[in-house]
């Protein structure tokens, strides 16, 4: 465990990018602080009729934009300097992917496996209650989102509450994201932030000049990849990798770790952790007891996608693979972070750009809610006719003819799906272009994530100037 706290270790990462600025100190300042945490407590009754404290928080990091944004926890870890450091993690990530929101998060102090259906869902509309009640839940104020131990039957109970007390609010679906779709959530949420994780690791292997400095093959095909964590994020970002050629060839949970340097199936460790409970004794695969082991295996790629400060100082050393790909919140503390950039042979991807496809497509979703329609359904026929008319003309200027499955696949008209994945992509690549030329200009002396700060703070500081506020 890392002896200075989550927060400070963010504010660390951002004061490191701000001594390289030129901005007046109290822009700075109130740029890193957090501008509103709430602490509730509420009575909860157990299904066994006893009564039991929750503890919850809800942190708005920054109000620069509205409305804030940033998912809830459900997790006995939380605590106020957890939500503040997540949500000011929000906030640096919105503005590097150029998403209009400020940063939040929320969190219930709960051990999920402790509480059935009935009590989560008990607990989760007293929770949206609260926030109500503090005005700080909706759609142009503070709309949160799935995270850590929370998913979409969640974020159905929270849309749900909240419009069951605001009446007459048109808008009201907009006040969370990560919904399910019949609930008005948008194709591709769900393995949204995984799929961003694939598509900004990708990128970066796509430069010849960086990979050649790690002594690595250009491109993703063949890399060699372990993943921590077999959740949404993990297990969405090992699939895609897989998918984009990388080999996957360890994977770690908390009941311990496999490892198997010919490669694993994703889907097939998933169906055989199913069946038997645990991801240990998979096939050929070799056993960690200590899940946490299974990181510091040969590899191209650690992709850490459970928890925060997972790489500390204490294992950083041992670490082998040359990339580091933060798809948690926080997993590699800031000290592990210089550690491997001062190598000279690392390179460390941030979690504030890796991570943020989910929050990419939440946005996607808040724009869908508040234009209450589905994104495609308008022109997806009249693409497909015109695409069709396009061919037909083709075949008879060219005299040839397209097979049937060649002009089923070039007439396709856009769909939801098929949009926000694109939409995600263009974000991802862009995102990491600005980061990179950002590097650039400070002669490739800094690392990605000061880069990725850098060019936050640059978007957060011209918002509060374009208001007056500072000179
Ligand atoms: P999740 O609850 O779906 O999955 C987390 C997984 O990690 C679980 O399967 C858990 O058993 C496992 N795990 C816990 N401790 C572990 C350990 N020591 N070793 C190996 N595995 C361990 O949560 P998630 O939504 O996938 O979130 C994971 C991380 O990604 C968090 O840091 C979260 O803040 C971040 N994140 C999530 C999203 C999102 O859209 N869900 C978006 C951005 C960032």
């Amino acid at each position: 465990m890392s002896a200075i706290s989550f927060f400070d270790q963010v504010n660390r990462n951002f004061d490191r990018a701000a001594s390289l600025m030129s901005y007046d100190s109290g822009l700075l300042h109130q740029i890193k602080v957090c501008n509103s945490v709430y602490y509730t407590t509420f009575p909860l009754r157990r299904d066994d009729g006893s009564i039991e404290t929750i503890e919850a928080w809800r942190a708005e990091h920054s109000q620069h934009k509205l409305p804030t944004k940033g998912g809830i926890r459900y997790s006995m870890a939380v605590n106020e300097d957890e939500v503040k450091a997540l949500s000011a993690l929000m906030t640096y990530k919105c503005a590097i992917v150029d998403v209009p929101f400020g940063g939040a998060k929320g969190g219930i102090k709960i051990s999920r496996p402790r509480y059935s259906q009935n009590e989560l869902e008990r607990l989760t509309r007293r929770y949206t209650f609260e926030l109500v009640r503090k005005n700080f839940i909706g759609p142009g104020v503070d709309v949160p989102a799935p995270d850590y131990g929370s998913g979409a039957a969640e974020m159905a109970w929270i849309a749900d509450t909240y419009a069951a007390i605001t009446p007459s609010q048109i808008d009201s679906l907009a006040c969370v994201t990560g919904k399910p779709i019949g609930q008005g959530g948008v194709r591709g949420r769900t393995e949204a932030t995984g799929r961003g994780v694939f598509f900004g690791i990708r990128q970066l292997c796509d430069y010849p000049e960086d990979m050649k400095k790690l002594g690595l093959e250009t491109g993703i095909k063949g890399k060699r990849v372990i993943v921590q964590g077999l959740g949404n994020v993990g297990y969405h970002a090992a699939k895609f990798i897989q998918e984009g050629g990388g080999i996957i060839i360890g994977l770690s949970e908390y009941e311990g770790g496999v490892y198997d340097k010919n490669g694993i199936d994703v889907e097939d460790l998933v169906k055989h952790r199913k069946e038997t409970g645990s991801i240990l004794h998979y096939k050929n695969a070799q056993n960690f007891e200590r899940g946490n082991d299974v990181l510091e295996q040969e590899c191209d790629i650690l992709v850490p996608a459970a928890l925060e400060n997972q790489i500390t100082m204490e294992n950083a050393p041992r670490i082998k693979a040359k990339i580091i790909a933060e798809a948690a919140n926080g997993p590699v503390t800031s000290d592990a972070s210089e550690y491997f950039t001062n190598s000279g042979k690392k390179m460390v991807i941030p979690d504030a750009y890796l991570n943020a496809g989910g929050v990419v497509v939440s946005y996607f979703e808040w724009l869908k809610n508040l234009s209450h329609i589905r994104f495609g359904r308008m022109e997806k026929r009249f693409e497909e006719g015109a695409f069709t008319r396009l061919l037909a003309a083709v075949e008879n200027a060219s005299n040839t003819k397209f097979s049937d499955l060649e002009i089923k696949e070039l007439t396709h008209g856009a769909d939801e799906e098929d949009l926000v994945n694109s939409g995600l992509e263009e974000t991802m690549i862009e995102a990491y272009n600005q980061i990179r030329e950002v590097r650039a200009r400070h002669n490739n002396n800094i690392d990605l994530r000061t880069a990725s700060f850098i060019s936050a703070i640059d978007k957060i500081a011209s918002a509060y100037l374009s208001l007056g506020v500072f000179p």
